[in-house]
């Protein structure tokens, strides 16, 4: 959404983003600050890092801090968005009680800032909370599917906790609140060793190992580009009256062993595909119906799969040789 010279509507604005360090974190502060903005990323570096904003380090309208968002913080500022928690299963399940907290008091401390400074705020919730859906498409109305007393959980409820968190701000008059349920997102500077199937199938492919898929690989899931769920979510948080919560996401379904094929067809790696056992509550489907952020956003994923993960394996093939500057490691 822009204005005659391309610059998001609202240029010129102080903006806070939790998580800014991280994947989707780091590309949203990249086009915060092509849009015109000044921006300050919060990130206790947990699974980002100051690698992945290092370039924007030149800029005198972006600051870097190391804070965890668990605890208070204060910045006068007009947007909030809230991206700081783990996304990938094999970190939240590593230290549930802080994924949780980081959720749940993370989005009350967000809350409180930006109820004292008259700010507006986008929590980053996720597809998780429709859990293992028996609806497919999920729409919002969909209500989900989730034990609350699964391993799961502490992503699940930490971001259902969070999103009633939102609205109880919002319907109290106390914050201007608007709720992304974000699915499946892929691009450069997904973290190499976070164990997600996108960053796990096209190291493995481009280190000759075998790319690891986990049960018969039928279960199926829809991946975004960054590019496009950046675009969604600055859409969303400029939108006069959608609070949401809104799906942002691509709703081209693969399965994961064919994302494994075409991960091995784009690297032309040798890599053979290996079945390992399927994690406890894995959901066997994920795909978003955007009718909503279709009609209220004007919302339409751009980059198609293909092309997509092919600009991702060359920022991996260059992170991988240590030549990128927003390498993690
Ligand atoms: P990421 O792990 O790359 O980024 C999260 C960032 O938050 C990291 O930089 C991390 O260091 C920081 N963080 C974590 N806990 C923190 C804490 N207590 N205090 C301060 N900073 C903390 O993950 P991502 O893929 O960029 O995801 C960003 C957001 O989007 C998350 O809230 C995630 O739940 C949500 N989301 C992502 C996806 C996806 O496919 N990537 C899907 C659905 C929802
Ligand atoms: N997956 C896999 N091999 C891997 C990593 C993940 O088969 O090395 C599967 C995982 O079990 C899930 C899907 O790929 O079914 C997507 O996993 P990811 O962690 O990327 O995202 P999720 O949808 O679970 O949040």
């Amino acid at each position: 959404m822009g204005d005659a010279n391309g610059r998001t509507v609202g240029s010129g604005m102080r903006v806070l983003v939790m998580g800014g360090a991280g994947f989707i974190g780091s590309h949203l502060c990249e086009r915060l600050l092509v849009d015109g903005h000044e921006v300050i990323a919060l990130d206790d570096f947990s699974t980002g890092s100051p690698a992945n904003v290092a370039h924007l380090m030149r800029s005198s309208r972006f600051w870097l801090v190391e804070h965890d968002v668990a605890l208070p913080f204060d910045y006068e500022v007009d947007r909030v968005y809230h991206l700081a928690s783990p996304a990938s299963p094999a970190r939240w399940r590593g230290d549930p009680v802080r994924s949780t907290l980081t959720n749940v008091m993370g989005t009350l401390h967000a809350l409180l800032c930006a109820e004292r400074h008259g700010a507006r705020l986008l929590l980053a919730s996720s597809s998780d909370v429709y859990g293992d859906p028996d609806v497919d498409p999920q729409p919002e109305s969909y209500l989900g599917r989730v034990d609350p007393v699964g391993v799961r959980a502490c992503y699940d409820e930490g971001k259902r906790c969070a999103e009633a968190l939102v609205m109880a701000f919002h319907r109290q008059g106390r914050a201007s609140g608007r709720i992304a349920r974000i699915f499946n997102t892929y691009g450069p500077r997904m973290a190499i060793d976070d164990g997600r199937a996108v960053s796990n199938f096209i190291a493995q492919a481009l280190r000759g190992e075998e790319l690891t898929v986990y049960g018969s690989g039928s279960q199926a899931r829809s991946f975004c580009h960054v590019d496009d769920l950046v675009e969604g979510c600055l859409r969303l948080m400029e939108h006069p009256a959608e609070v949401g919560p809104v799906n942002l996401g691509n709703p081209v379904e693969v399965t994961v062993l064919e994302l494994a094929q075409e991960i091995v067809r784009l690297t032309g790696s040798a890599s053979r595909i290996a079945f390992r056992p399927l994690p406890e509550g894995d959901p066997m489907r994920r795909r978003p119906a955007i009718d909503l952020a279709r009609r209220a956003l004007g919302f339409e994923p751009r980059v198609p799969l293909r092309q997509g993960l092919y600009a991702t394996i060359q920022s991996f093939r260059r992170a991988m040789a240590g030549l990128d500057e927003c390498a993690r490691r």
